[in-house]
């Protein structure tokens, strides 16, 4: 049979007796095409999660009891219009007031973010490494030791504090 449609999800083909659905021009298993848009739902999910997180800390750091429309609006322009995201704006506050001791002036809400961004992001990107090549050093440690003395997983994952570097 020539032309049979390739599933996009797995792979595979999709035989005329399959419980098969259309989607944007491509042929996929039915139960292909259930599990993507689940997948996709839960990315959602993740999303709200992390906007959730973002307006409860912008919330303790003004010390308010809800976010103001100010800073909702701001949320919304930078990440439509600055390609920020709301981990971005999370780690540039985070960056802002604990890294760099700053306070956030209400009047102005998160206006800052945009100033803090890059700067920010490459703290952030550092850290990430340091972070990694202290794991680095650490599993090769622990693969020396191994030979003295069993691994103790307890202690192995605790082993690197972001707070103490
Ligand atoms: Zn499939």
């Amino acid at each position: 049979m020539a032309n049979k449609p390739k599933c996009p999800y797995c792979n595979k083909y999709v035989e005329v007796l399959d419980s098969q659905k259309k989607y944007k021009g491509k042929t996929f298993h039915s139960y292909c095409y259930r599990k993507l848009q689940a997948e996709k739902y839960s990315d959602n999910l993740i999303d709200i999660d992390v906007k959730k997180e973002l307006c409860n800390y912008i919330m303790q750091l003004l010390e308010l009891e809800e976010l103001p429309v100010l800073i909702q609006h701001q949320i919304e322009k930078f990440c439509s219009m600055l390609e920020i995201n709301y981990k971005d704006i999370r780690d540039a506050l985070y960056y802002f007031v604990e890294i760099q001791e700053n306070k956030l002036n209400p009047k102005y809400g998160i206006g800052i973010v945009p100033d803090i961004i890059d700067d920010s992001r490459k703290f952030f990107r550092e850290l990430e490494a340091t972070h990694k090549r202290l794991k680095k050093q650490k599993i090769y440690d622990q693969n020396k030791l191994v030979k003295v003395k069993p691994i103790d997983y307890e202690d192995y994952t605790n082993v690197i504090d972001i707070s103490q570097l």
